[in-house]
């Protein structure tokens, strides 16, 4: 019930703008993110690559309502884009499609889209498609599907809790795809998605399985801080005689921390999520949803200093 809650506050425009103002919201913030700004993403992820850990950067934001709030998202990764050159970081960006226009016109988030993967590519970098919820599974595949045929440098994230999903990633993989397979984040009804955790949990082992056995034709990422499951599917690979670094694992900043650097020094690829901006608030209410124990980190904080 609790996860229905925070799932729903993430959805309230009315907490989106009054929780934010309190400082006890913001410090307890920054133990998913090192700070608002793009300086602070990229400071961390200097700090990160000195263990073998890569960056996924994101700006904070979805649903943009007016195509020029679109036009400075995208200014905004080109100038992350720019400083990731500049200083040769190993940073990957990582963008919904909503922020860049989606819910106005197909055509804008199109035209935002390739601008940005047209300036990763300059870097020799990989941008990814967020999967949001539902409703937007079929634009965000056939969009990825249409600038994928002039780019490999896209890549996809598909959701295991959606009863979809193993047809999606059947018809992504003669494409030659990047995935990055999650759990997924948002309320969804039980047609649609797995009410069960574990079977969400099994319907992601069996697409990772699926994304193993196609490597190293399909660049594989797996989103997910779940060590049982993690170690579940470094032994498929161990098995199956797949190179390590061609096994990629994402997870967000300040999660599992100690698995990042274990997985990094054992020689898998580790990508980690920093998230920066300052929409953080539906943002964070999903990090509460994934673990309501996490509230009391909050309640904690509320009540420091
Ligand atoms: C790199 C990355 C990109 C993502 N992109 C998307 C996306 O595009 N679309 C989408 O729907 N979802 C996305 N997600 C979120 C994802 O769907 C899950 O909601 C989230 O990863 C939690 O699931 P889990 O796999 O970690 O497993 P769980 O079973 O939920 O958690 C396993 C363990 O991880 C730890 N943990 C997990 N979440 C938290 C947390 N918030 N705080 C503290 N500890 C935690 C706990 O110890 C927990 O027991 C992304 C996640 C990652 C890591």
């Amino acid at each position: 019930m609790l996860r229905g809650v925070l799932l729903w506050s993430s959805e309230n425009e009315f907490l989106a703008r009054r929780l934010p103002r309190y400082r006890f919201v913001k410090r307890a913030v920054r133990r998913f993110m090192p700070g608002e700004d793009l300086a602070d993403a990229l400071r961390e992820s200097s700090v990160l690559s000195k263990t073998n850990r890569g960056t996924l950067l994101t700006l904070l934001g979805e649903n943009v309502n007016e195509e020029s709030e679109s036009t400075e998202v995208v200014q905004s990764y080109l100038d992350a884009l720019a400083a990731v050159g500049d200083r040769s970081l190993d940073v990957e960006i990582s963008v919904k499609l909503t922020q860049l226009g989606l819910d106005l016109d197909e055509a804008v988030a199109e035209s935002n889209l390739r601008a940005l993967v047209e300036a990763s590519g300059k870097l020799d970098r990989m941008v990814w498609l967020d999967m949001e919820s539902s409703v937007y599974v079929d634009r965000t595949l056939d969009l990825y599907r249409t600038v994928r045929a002039d780019h490999a440098n896209v890549g996809v994230c598909l959701q295991s809790y959606l009863r979809r999903t193993p047809e999606d990633l059947e018809t992504l993989m003669p494409l030659g795809s990047a995935v990055r397979l999650v759990k997924g984040a948002y309320a969804e009804p039980p047609d649609i998605a797995f009410p069960k955790k574990r079977h969400v949990d099994e319907a992601f082992f069996d697409l990772a399985c699926r994304m193993i056995d196609a490597l190293p034709s399909v660049r594989t990422a797996f989103g997910t801080h779940d060590a049982a499951l993690m170690r579940r599917i470094q032994a498929v690979g161990e098995e199956r005689g797949v190179d390590r670094g061609r096994v990629e694992f994402q997870m967000l900043y300040g999660i599992g921390v100690r698995d990042q650097e274990r997985l990094a020094a054992d020689g898998y690829r580790v990508r980690v999520l920093i998230s920066y901006g300052s929409a953080w608030f539906p943002w964070y209410m999903r990090r509460l949803a994934e673990r309501p124990a996490n509230l009391t980190f909050v309640l904690r904080k509320m009540f420091a200093s």
